[in-house]
């Protein structure tokens, strides 16, 4: 048998000195044209309105936004603006199991479904405990920015008690 495995004849590999953020522990979407086909949606949010995609075939409002209209296949989408007072349509409290790096998410913290009229969509309910609330509430948009791990300006939206 050969000794093939001497310290004088291994191939040396080497592993990265720093490790990155990972981008799969980076929960928002990339918002740039370049990165994604409905920028237009975080352009209009970082501007400080909330819009989404409306089919000007069918007259199908969507939430999110799309890039093609899934009642009519259609593509031509227009952006509108949603009203930024909705009413809580239901709601559940986070207690536990984040993944690693979100800290800004310390528990407990409530997500909810919002009844804004034209679509409900999900988002977190800041500024609110679970006992304070009750399903019919009043709700505002609040816009956040994103900070890391990208350079890019990021926006997000949350909801809050009126
Ligand atoms: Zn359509």
């Amino acid at each position: 048998m050969t000794d093939s495995s001497t310290d004088d004849e291994r191939e040396q590999v080497s592993v990265p000195s720093e490790i990155e953020f990972p981008r799969l522990l980076d929960f928002y979407d990339l918002q740039t044209a370049d990165q994604t086909q409905i920028h237009e949606f975080y352009d209009n949010l970082r501007a400080g309105q909330l819009t989404t995609t409306r089919c000007t075939e069918c007259d199908a409002i969507h939430f999110p936004p799309r890039i093609v209209c899934p009642e009519c296949t259609g593509d031509a989408l227009e952006y509108v603006d949603l009203p930024h007072d909705g009413e809580l349509f239901a709601f559940s409290a986070v207690r536990g199991g984040l993944p690693l790096g979100l800290r800004e998410h310390e528990v407990p913290y409530v997500v909810g479904v919002v009844d804004l009229g034209p679509v409900q969509l999900s988002g977190r309910i800041d500024d609110a405990a679970y006992s304070d609330l009750e399903i019919g509430d009043p709700v505002s948009l609040k816009i956040v920015d994103i900070d890391g791990p990208t350079d890019d300006d990021r926006v997000f939206y949350r909801f809050e008690p009126q």
